[in-house]
């Protein structure tokens, strides 16, 4: 069994930045990347809105970046994926990999959240190609342009409401004929001339020539199909924290983010989480970079009162 000071679980922006803080502490971290190394960045084509890149980025050079950021101080990086924690006898943890079994001191979560997808012929293929889940991220390619936007909730209205700024025509595609979204949302959204409505309606398929071009919309009412010529379809119904391996060990909220407090530590001493596994509300690159950091300075002081204790006992 390999004993570790600290493991990174992710290797995000979020957990990218721990092990890069972690290994200026001199705690010599091991990230274990999950089965995406960057996480959801990876897949992002372009990143203009992270500071420090005015010309922008893409999401692999910045992984790539931070990665060896990390490792220029000590942090490595094993492409495996963490398949069985045990957290219920406190520190030491015991952390089982596909090819590995690891006890860490302390451990820092940071597998991210998942856009829910919907599961429709095109949508895979298309992202990064006219297909995303952010419109911050990438509200800005559709200067001028017509985009789809599916779902009925606060997120599909906020960002709908935030590409109107780029693009001509917004379609809103909701399954039903009633928002879910909060009443605030909903009133900009309906007072905002370039936001249309498609109600009681589905996409059953994305299409294209390289890039997305038209959507197949499905009436649930009446059954009646109709193609969508469209740049752009951008889906917010809903996301999913990669917080499965945790249940029954972390505490976390009914939609499944893991619960941190004000240090970023979860209920069990010595685990800290940071990034999308516990922020269903940011994010951005940004703010899991921001986490990350501070999830590392909490841990670093974490070990340290530890040590202190091994001394006073030994
Ligand atoms: P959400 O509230 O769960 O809404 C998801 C939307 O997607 C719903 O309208 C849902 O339709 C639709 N949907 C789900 N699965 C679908 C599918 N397979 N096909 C088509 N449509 C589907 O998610 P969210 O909008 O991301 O918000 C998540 C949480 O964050 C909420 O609590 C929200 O209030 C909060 N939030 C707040 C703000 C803000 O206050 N500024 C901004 C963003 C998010 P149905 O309505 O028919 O179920």
């Amino acid at each position: 069994m390999q004993k570790e000071k600290v493991i990174v679980i992710g290797s995000g922006p979020a957990g990218l930045t721990a092990a890069l803080y972690m290994a200026r502490a001199d705690t010599n971290p091991l990230v274990i990347s999950g089965n995406q190394l960057g996480g959801q960045i990876s897949i992002t084509n372009e990143v203009e809105n992270y500071p420090g890149f005015p010309e922008g980025t893409t999401g692999p050079e910045l992984v790539d970046l931070m990665q060896k950021h990390a490792e220029r101080f000590g942090a490595r990086v094993v492409i495996d994926e963490v398949t069985e924690v045990d957290f219920t006898q406190g520190s030491p943890f015991k952390v089982k990999t596909h090819g590995e079994v690891y006890e860490a001191d302390s451990v820092i979560i940071t597998v991210g959240a998942s856009p829910k997808r919907l599961g429709i012929p095109g949508e895979e293929e298309f992202i990064g190609r006219g297909v995303s889940f952010c419109a911050t991220c990438d509200g800005f390619f559709f200067r001028d342009k017509e985009v789809l936007v599916v779902g009925g909730g606060d997120s599909a209205m906020e960002e709908g409401i935030f590409l109107t700024k780029f693009a001509d025509r917004v379609r809103v595609i909701h399954r039903r004929d009633e928002l879910r979204a909060g009443e605030t949302l909903k009133k900009r959204a309906f007072a905002n001339d370039k936001i249309e409505f498609v109600w009681d309606t589905v996409l059953d398929e994305i299409s294209g020539n390289g890039k997305v071009e038209k959507a197949v919309a499905r009436n649930v009412k009446s059954g009646e199909i109709e193609e969508l010529d469209a740049d752009g379809v951008f889906i917010f119904i809903g996301h999913y924290p990669n917080s499965d391996l945790f249940e029954g060990q972390l505490e976390m909220d009914e939609a499944g983010y893991l619960l941190t407090d004000d240090q970023k530590m979860t209920n069990v001493p010595g685990v800290f989480a940071a990034g999308e596994i516990q922020d269903p509300v940011f994010r951005q690159i940004s703010t899991s970079v921001g986490q990350g950091a501070a999830a590392a300075m909490m841990a670093e002081r974490w070990l340290e009162e530890l040590e202190e204790l091994e001394e006073q006992e030994a």
